[in-house]
C-alpha cells in the first residue's frame, strides 16, 4: 500500500477519480453519505473557530471559477470548482473540482483529491443533514426538479439520512429523468416520473431544486408550494442565478450556510440585505430554532460553503489507510539543504548527464 510517512512529507497523498470511485464502491455510497454527514455535523458544531470568507469567484459569460478556502487552525483546506451550465451541450460537466488539505504548522499539503464526485457527495450530505433538522416530521416523499449530475446523490442522501422512500422526478430534458431513474433502480426508492414541475411537487414533503441555468429562473412559483413543505434549493448558487420566485422566499423561514456568501449568491440575493435568515450551524448547536410549526415553509438556501468541502476532504483522508486508495505524488521540492533549492536543480542536471541524456 502507498503510505505517506513523517519522513517523506514531500510526497503528497493524491486521490484520483479512479481512487475516489473505488473508495465509494468499497465503503458503499449510502454509508459514505452518512459518514460525510457525520463529519459535516462535527464541523458545523465547531463553526465559530473556522476562518470564513465568501468564496473568491471569477465570473465569465459562460460560467464561474471559484476558490473556497477555510481553516480550523490546525488544518487548512481549499477547493477549486467551476460552474458552467452550457458545458453539458458539448459533453463536458457543469461542475468539476479538486481540493487540498494542508498542515497549518508546516504549510505542507497533506492531501490532494479529485472533488467532482466528492462535491456531489458533500452537497447531498449537507442537504440531507439540513433537512434532518428542518423537514416536517415523518417526511417520506421528495420532489426533485433537475435530474442531472447531482440528482442521484441527492436522492440517496435523503433516503439514507432522512428516510425518504418516494421520489417524484422532473427535468426539462426527459433523458435526464430516464438516466436518473435507471441509476436509482433497485436501490429502495419508489420513483414517479412527472411531466411538469407542478405535478412533481404534488404530495411532496420536501422539494429539491437542482437545475443548472446561468440566469434568474423560476423553477418554482408561489402557488406550487403548499404550507409545511421543506425546500432544498441547490441550483441557485451564483450572482444572477436563482430558482425560486421571490414570493416563496417571503413566505419561508430561510436557513443558510454563511450569510455573507449566500446574500451574494443564493436565492436571498432577491431580498433586502437585512432580510432575516438563520444560520444552519446555530440550529445544529441549539443556539437558534429550526422549524417552529408544522405549517411553516422551511427553505435551505444552499450555495455550498468551504467548511463542507473541508469536512468531505477530512472524511476522505481518514479513509486512505483502510482503503489504500491513493498514490503518493512527488509534488513538493525537497532539497537536502532546505536553502539549496538551486543546487538541487544543478545536481539533477548532473544526474541526467551521468545517464548520457
Ligand atoms: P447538470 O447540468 O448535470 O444538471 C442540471 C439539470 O437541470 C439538467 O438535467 C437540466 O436539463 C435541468 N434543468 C435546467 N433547467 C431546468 C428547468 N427549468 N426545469 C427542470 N430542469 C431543468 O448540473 P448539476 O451538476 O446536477 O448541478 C445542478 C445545479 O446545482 C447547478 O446549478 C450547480 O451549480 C448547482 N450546485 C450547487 C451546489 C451547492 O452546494 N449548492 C453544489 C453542486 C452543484
Amino acid at each position: 500500500m502507498n503510505k505517506n510517512t513523517s519522513t517523506d512529507l514531500n510526497l503528497v497523498p493524491f486521490v484520483s477519480v479512479d481512487n475516489m470511485m473505488k473508495i465509494i464502491l468499497s465503503v458503499g455510497v449510502e454509508n459514505m453519505l452518512v459518514g460525510i454527514a457525520e463529519y459535516l455535523e462535527d464541523d458545523f458544531k465547531r463553526w465559530e473557530l473556522f476562518d470564513k470568507t465568501p468564496r473568491v469567484a471569477s465570473h465569465s459569460n459562460e460560467g464561474v471559477i471559484e476558490l473556497m478556502p477555510t481553516s480550523d487552525g490546525q488544518v487548512y483546506g481549499f477547493k477549486y470548482v467551476n460552474g458552467h451550465p452550457m458545458n453539458t451541450k458539448s459533453g463536458l460537466q457543469t461542475v468539476t473540482a479538486f481540493g487540498v488539505l494542508s498542515d497549518v504548522n508546516t504549510g505542507y499539503p497533506i492531501l490532494l483529491s479529485e472533488m467532482t464526485i466528492l462535491t456531489a457527495l458533500r452537497t447531498a450530505a449537507t442537504s440531507a443533514m439540513a433537512a434532518k433538522y428542518l423537514m416536517p416530521k415523518g417526511s417520506k416523499c421528495m420532489a426533485m426538479i433537475g435530474n442531472g449530475a447531482q440528482s442521484e446523490f441527492q436522492a440517496l442522501a435523503f433516503k439514507a439520512i432522512c428516510g425518504i422512500t418516494e421520489l417524484r422526478l422532473y427535468d426539462i430534458d426527459a433523458q435526464a429523468t430516464e438516466k436518473c431513474m435507471k441509476n436509482l433502480q433497485g436501490l429502495g426508492i419508489n420513483i414517479v416520473k412527472c411531466d411538469s414541475e407542478q405535478t412533481a411537487v404534488e404530495g411532496a414533503d420536501i422539494i429539491t431544486t437542482v437545475t443548472a441555468d446561468k440566469q434568474c429562473a423560476t423553477i418554482l412559483t408561489d402557488n406550487m408550494v403548499g404550507s409545511g413543505v421543506h425546500i432544498n434549493a441547490i441550483g441557485g448558487d451564483c450572482p444572477g442565478k436563482t430558482e425560486l420566485h421571490k414570493d416563496i422566499l417571503l413566505r419561508s423561514k430561510i436557513f443558510v450556510e454563511y450569510p455573507p456568501q449566500t446574500r451574494i449568491e443564493g436565492e436571498i440575493q432577491q431580498l433586502d440585505d437585512d432580510h432575516p435568515v438563520t444560520e444552519l450551524w446555530q440550529v445544529m448547536t441549539g443556539a437558534a430554532e429550526g422549524r417552529t410549526d408544522e405549517k411553516q415553509i422551511t427553505l435551505f438556501d444552499s450555495v455550498g460553503f468551504a467548511i463542507e468541502d473541508f469536512s468531505a476532504l477530512r472524511y476522505i483522508r481518514d479513509q486512505l489507510e483502510t482503503t489504500g486508495q491513493f498514490q503518493n505524488l512527488d509534488m513538493l521540492a525537497d532539497p537536502d539543504d532546505p536553502r539549496d533549492l538551486f543546487g538541487m536543480v544543478l545536481r539533477a542536471k548532473g544526474a541526467t548527464s551521468d545517464k548520457g541524456e
